[in-house]
């Protein structure tokens, strides 16, 4: 390994991390003719990119406001929101060759269903706008100087050291660290003297242990639409039942509001009352089975697993109050204790990052440090599933390529 003096750039900043928010902000910074030069450590740019959303990369939600996402701060997130907002990344993207389409629950796509569009479309822009991307590209530190940055570089095996006036942070969070993913973002922060919150995994798959996992492994497979909730957020979508625990949008939507050692509850059949319904149901059938009333509601598969639970082989017009109350107890608020999470392995982002109250919430800049800017995932803002975290990711890049 051979050492380099610092050399000087010619770029108005150096950008770490070619992920959404670096390659929007590379992108923007060229719009307003200033330029930058983005390094990025994997062999190319947007790994995220190209994998999110199955490979075709919801990149953003029609209905975004700040209430989607968790901060300790959770004002923090609307002026960038406000700065970028959803329409200006669908005007954006289609500008560029990216028609959207929605799925459910205002989830946007490209029409394509193709997310190396999406990294084509950052990659040639800057290239069309001198912005110059740099691959293979390590940042192992950040130091101030009394005129700006020196930024260590290894660049294969060659350590360089790099001057820049400004330093944009947008190496993201720790999920899925064989992408690139690393506490790069976090370790600069607590350099500089700035807090960082709590990280851990979130939209993340939760897992059962001990007695409990053989009930959820014989429905592995299953998928059933729920309300799950605990006391800081609900959600409706389908869980979805494996053989290590649960998984399933709203399972993943918890997730990021759950922590160990707290139950979680199931609510099976949300707005409708198993009670009222059953009562219906014994005016005309009596005689029917509860196990073949959940069959028609649910699936057999599912009603033989609540066979343990209920009195199951009871007729409907036989089951007394109190069996009505355990019966409605189990499907409207069936308690989970999950014994933890898959981890940063299988999340999509994490919780909790570099302290918003270290950056201005209008241009992301660290307070104390001019001139050093944080943006996307590796800021204390963490979105809901479904094309938040992205639109946080552009929002951010936008915003600081306006001050840098
Ligand atoms: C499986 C999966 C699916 C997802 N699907 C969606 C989805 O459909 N919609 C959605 O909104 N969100 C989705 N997300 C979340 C989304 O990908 C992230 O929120 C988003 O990519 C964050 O953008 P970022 O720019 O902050 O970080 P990233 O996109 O992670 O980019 C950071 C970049 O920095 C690089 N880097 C890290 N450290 C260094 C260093 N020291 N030196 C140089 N480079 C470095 C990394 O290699 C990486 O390329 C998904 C995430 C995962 C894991």
């Amino acid at each position: 390994m051979t050492a380099n003096l610092t050399k000087q750039t010619h770029f108005d900043a150096i950008i770490i991390g070619g992920g959404a928010c670096g390659l929007m902000c590379a992108v923007q910074a060229g719009f307003l003719g200033k330029r930058t030069l983005v390094l990025e450590k994997n062999d190319r740019v947007g790994a995220k990119i190209l994998i999110s959303g199955g490979g075709r990369c919801n990149y953003t939600n029609l209905h975004t406001t700040h209430k989607q996402f968790i901060s300790q701060n959770e004002h923090f997130s609307r002026s960038a929101l406000a700065q970028w907002t959803v329409d200006d990344t669908i005007s954006f993207f289609e500008t560029y060759g990216i028609e959207g389409k929605e799925k459910t629950l205002g989830q946007l796509f490209p029409a394509t269903n193709k997310a190396k569009d999406i990294v084509e479309m950052f990659t040639s822009l800057c290239n069309d706008l001198d912005q110059q991307i740099q691959c293979n590209t390590e940042v192992v530190a950040v130091r101030q100087t009394s005129e700006g940055f020196e930024v260590d570089t290894l660049h294969y095996n060659r350590q360089e050291t790099l001057f820049a006036t400004k330093v944009v942070i947008a190496s993201g969070g720790l999920p899925i660290q064989k992408l690139g993913a690393s506490d790069f973002g976090l370790r600069v922060a607590r350099s500089f003297g700035m807090r960082v919150t709590t990280t851990s995994p979130a939209l993340v798959p939760l897992t059962i242990t001990g007695k409990d996992q053989p009930w959820y492994e014989q429905l592995s497979g299953n998928s059933i639409f729920c309300r799950v909730w605990n006391d800081r957020a609900s959600f409706e979508e389908n869980i979805l039942f494996t053989h290590w625990g649960l998984s399933g949008p709203a399972i993943l939507q918890i997730s990021s509001y759950w922590k160990p050692g707290e139950l979680i509850y199931v609510d099976m059949l949300p707005g409708q009352d198993i009670a009222e319904l059953i009562t219906t149901e014994r005016e005309q059938n009596g005689k029917k089975t509860l196990l073949n009333y959940l069959a028609g509601l649910f699936t057999k598969k599912f009603a033989d697993a609540l066979s343990g639970h209920l009195p199951v082989n009871k007729n409907l017009a036989s089951l007394s109050k109190t069996d009505m109350e355990s019966i409605s107890n189990l499907i409207h608020e069936f308690k989970v204790k999950p014994a933890g999470s898959k981890g940063y392995d299988k999340a999509e982002v994490m919780t909790g990052g570099v302290d918003t109250d270290e950056l201005s919430s209008k241009t992301l800049e660290a307070k104390k440090i001019p001139g050093l800017f944080f943006g996307g995932e590796c800021v204390d803002v963490t979105g809901w599933l479904g094309g938040y975290n992205f639109q946080w990711a552009w929002a951010s890049g936008f915003v600081i390529a306006q001050s840098i």
